[in-house]
């Protein structure tokens, strides 16, 4: 493989793999170990929030979504997507990290390193630039879940019509839209819709609502749907999209909904194809990579993970409040591992 860097045969310290922010976290924690890290991106920074709603606002208090205590700085109790795009794009420029922007990591390996040590092969691809390997002692993989949406499988999904993610209402006005979904993407996505004169049916295949609602969101949702300005299908599944309408089904039978276009917004998972093309196995009923609990060393050694990929099919399990420590444990791990025999270890 072409070697394209500018110190190809640089050993680094710490590689990461994802600039969301469990990985960014992770990113800090190494520049203050003093340790040589290096960021991959296979996309923009912290492109799963760039790809939220546009208008979105996190349920989160904005101190909670700080990395490496840089303060989030907002006059609003909840911060705004575009002002959490802001905040890390100044914690990047206020650390100064090494982060790679639209470089996706395509495979991790174990080779014999230039010292007796193994080392871990990074194959790098740019839509430009070309192939690259890497090598590194110790590799972070923070590559979310955001990007394999859950898929129903039914016919007509790939329609071009139909998405796995919301952005803004105003494309829809006065048109159908068929929202699937009971979760907090799916009623956000259906009260906006409705208040941007769109003409929304939300279905969804439980009896209720998701538990997790916003507070401040289930009393409209439900209000709305009380009073049929959003007319809800609960235990109804969609069997079939297709290009003018949605096929549902419910104890009652089939019927069919007119859609101009549908969105399925039924959640995300990790990559488990990625995962496993760098060595790490995965359990194949919960998509959980394996790990050590304590240090998030994958089976790999020295292949660690941070954030929301660790959560498998329940992805709400980890989030950015959360997600955001574990840079700090693995960090903290690797630079134990890389201090020379009697060294400190950094703080
Ligand atoms: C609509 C919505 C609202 C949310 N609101 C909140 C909230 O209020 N509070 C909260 O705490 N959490 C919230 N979350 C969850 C939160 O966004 C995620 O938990 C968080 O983004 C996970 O961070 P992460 O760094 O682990 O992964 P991500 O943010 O998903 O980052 C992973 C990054 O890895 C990159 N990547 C993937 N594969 C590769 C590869 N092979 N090579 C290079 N790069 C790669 C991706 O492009 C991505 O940028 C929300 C989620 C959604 C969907």
């Amino acid at each position: 493989m072409e070697q394209q860097q500018t110190d190809p045969d640089r050993v680094r310290d710490v590689i990461v793999v994802g600039a969301g922010p469990a990985g960014l976290a992770a990113a800090i924690a190494a520049r203050r170990a003093r340790l040589d890290c290096e960021v991959f991106e296979r996309a923009a920074l912290v492109n799963s929030i760039l790809k939220f709603p546009t208008n979105m606002v996190f349920f989160t208090t904005p101190e909670l979504l700080e990395i490496g205590d840089l303060p989030f700085v907002t006059p609003y109790a909840k911060p705004t997507r575009d002002e959490a795009l802001r905040y890390y794009r100044r914690t990047v420029d206020a650390f100064d990290l090494t982060v790679r922007l639209g470089y996706e990591v395509s495979s991790i390996a174990r080779q014999p390193g230039p010292d007796a040590a193994a080392v871990l092969a990074v194959d790098v691809d740019h839509p430009h630039e070309g192939s690259f390997r890497r090598l590194a002692r110790t590799v972070v993989v923070a590559v979310g879940a955001y990007d394999c949406p859950n898929r129903l499988g039914i016919p007509g999904e790939d329609l071009p019509h139909v998405s796995h993610y919301y952005t803004e209402a105003h494309p829809w006005y006065r048109k159908r839209v068929v929202v699937v979904g009971g979760k907090n993407s799916a009623v956000e996505a259906a009260l906006e819709l409705y208040r941007s004169g769109v003409e929304v049916t939300l279905v969804h295949r439980h009896a209720e609502l998701g538990e997790g609602i916003k507070y401040w969101v289930r009393p409209d949702i439900e209000n709305r749907i009380a009073e049929g300005s959003i007319p809800a299908r609960f235990e109804t599944r969609v069997v079939e999209i297709r290009p003018r309408e949605v096929v549902v089904e419910s104890a009652a039978g089939r019927d069919v909904l007119p859609a101009d276009a549908v969105l399925l917004l039924t959640g995300y998972h990790p990559d488990t194809a990625m995962l496993r093309r760098f060595g790490i196995d995965v359990d194949a009923d919960t998509m959980v990579p394996a790990h050590d609990p304590e240090t998030y060393e994958t089976n790999v050694p020295n292949l660690f993970l941070a954030g929301q990929v660790i959560s498998g099919i329940h992805s709400g399990r980890i989030f950015i409040e959360n997600g955001r420590f574990h840079g700090q444990r693995v960090i903290a791990e690797i630079a134990r591992r890389l201090a020379p025999a009697g060294d400190a270890v950094p703080a």
